[in-house]
């Protein structure tokens, strides 16, 4: 008895759900892997995302390639295609793999399971709660987010599980196309800081143990480095959402008598990524247009027609020192911090009017954790359209929220070099100084650092304005 796991987007062997279930079932299991034609002919990809993935794939098939008879089979192409041909070759009995929630998953896992002729088994494993398991007490789908946490932590979450015994037969497989194949390029002046491999995942998860007691109070400061960096572990599964929940209830456990506040809010965001999982499941559309359909009908600016705004904001040259910092960091190193991402969003919309779908496809191409369910969630927030959003009018002002998350400027002097000599009391308004003052920490505004593009309270009044035109509209 043979069976095919399909492996998506769980690079790993440890808890990877399609492959313990398989490995109960079946003697002979074959890890498959298709480098999707389609895939990367469609999506919005870039270096970070890409190469992290890439080394990902890579260290799980040598990691199970190191082992006596197994291997992750490899095939580039169409999955439908491929998968129809391996099948073929081994004469397998059925193809196991996990689920995914995705437009673009969903549609293509649809044709996989009609045009097999063998069954096809799928599982829940890249969240711990799924598509409708929790619901509103009159049985639909969670808009709002503290209700859903609330049945969230209440409802059993299983345990990580480790594979049976199995056997690989002998298969060939492709070579894993390099970077260079599939047309990606390491940008000029890029910092790699990640290993994506499975001891990568295990070593953030061992560096955030000491700081995640105190998550809950450090987490909004960017420049503390508060918090785990495993979202691209998680979003290419070299560690289960299992796994990380469970390590974080052991800490609880082992330490009853402390403050556990920082593990439950470490754990809330797990939640918000399966609210935002299940939000994109129950609500595809809100990939393409606004949760709240009153404001599709917003005209927003696209980056063509802002284009010196466009090219500002993306190089981090608005002369909003925190909005820059945030768009630096994500340049430099494909990551930026949660606050930061909120801020230069919130900044994308109530100051420039950028239109969020050409942000939605620069963050993809740009962040190293691109997750659309995540991604769709934190734009349409921070634009105040999608669900359980900022409200329209409650505006981040960029200046102050620097002042409160970056009291002293560090995050800022870190990634916009050229204020590493402003004083504490101008970091956040280096515009303001006098041409002495200027002189004295050597930044000439408007030279070596911009004047603001935009003047914040006018923009503020505004986006509201504008926001409410059409909502009286409806
Ligand atoms: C505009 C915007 C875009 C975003 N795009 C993405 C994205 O493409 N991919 C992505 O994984 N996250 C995204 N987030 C959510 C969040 O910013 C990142 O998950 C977080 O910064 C990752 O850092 P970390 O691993 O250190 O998180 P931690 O603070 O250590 O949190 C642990 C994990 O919880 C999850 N998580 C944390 N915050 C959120 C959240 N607000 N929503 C959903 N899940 C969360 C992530 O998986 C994260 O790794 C976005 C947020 C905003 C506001």
């Amino acid at each position: 008895m043979t069976a095919i796991v399909w492996i998506r987007r769980s690079l790993r062997e440890y808890d990877n759900t399609a492959l313990v279930e398989a490995s109960k079932k079946h003697d002979e299991v074959i890890p498959f892997y298709v480098v999707d034609d389609n895939y990367f002919k469609k999506a919005s990809l870039g270096y970070p995302r890409v190469k992290f993935w890439h080394d990902a794939l890579q260290n799980f098939k040598e990691k199970l390639g190191g082992e006596e008879s197994k291997d992750l089979v490899v095939r580039k192409g169409k999955p439908l295609e491929e998968l129809e041909k391996i099948v073929d070759e081994v004469d397998a009995d059925a193809v196991y793999h996990n689920r995914d929630y995705t437009p673009y998953s969903r549609e293509r896992d649809e044709k996989i399971e009609e045009g097999l002729n063998v069954p096809v088994k799928t599982f829940k494993d890249i969240v711990m709660s799924e598509k409708e398991e929790i619901l509103t007490n009159s049985g639909t789908p969670y808009k709002v987010y503290t209700y859903y946490s609330k049945k969230w932590f209440k409802k059993e979450h299983r345990r990580p599980q480790d594979v049976e015994e199995y056997e690989v037969p002998d298969v060939e497989s492709d070579e894993i196309p390099s970077l260079k194949e599939l047309g990606f390029e390491r940008p000029e002046d890029f910092e790699w800081n990640w290993d994506p491999s499975r001891e990568g995942a295990k070593d953030r998860i061992e560096a955030f143990k000491d700081k995640i007691w105190n998550y809950d109070e450090n987490r909004d400061y960017a420049w503390k480095d508060s918090t785990s960096k495993l979202s691209p572990h998680l979003k290419f599964g070299t560690v289960s959402i299992r796994e990380v929940f469970w390590e974080a209830e052991r800490m609880k456990a082992r330490n009853p008598n402390d403050d556990t506040s920082g593990i439950k809010t470490w754990q809330e965001e797990l939640a918000w990524r399966d609210f935002y999982m299940q939000v994109l499941w129950n609500w595809p559309e809100s990939a393409e247009r606004p949760f709240l359909e009153q404001y599709e009908e917003i005209e927003w600016r696209s980056k063509e027609e802002a284009k010196e705004d466009w090219k500002a904001f993306i190089n981090g040259k608005t002369g909003y020192p925190f909005v820059d910092a945030g768009m630096r960091q994500l340049k430099k190193t494909g990551w930026m911090h949660n606050r930061l991402r909120m801020v230069v969003t919130s900044f994308a919309c109530k100051d420039l009017w950028l239109d969020w779908k050409d942000l939605h496809e620069f963050f993809n191409e740009n962040f190293v954790d691109a997750e659309i369910a995540s991604m769709i969630g934190g734009i349409q927030w921070a634009y105040s359209i999608g669900t359980d959003a900022q409200p329209y009018f409650r505006v981040f002002n960029p200046f102050s929220q620097g002042e409160d998350y970056d009291p002293d400027g560090e995050y800022i002097r870190k990634w916009v070099p050229e204020l590493e000599d402003v004083p504490d009391e101008h970091i956040h308004r280096p515009h303001e100084m006098n041409k002495l003052q200027q002189e004295d920490c050597g930044v000439e505004i408007g030279e070596d650092y911009p004047r603001p593009i935009v003047d914040h309270d006018e923009k503020r009044k505004t986006a509201i304005e504008r926001f409410e035109e059409v909502r009286d509209e409806d």
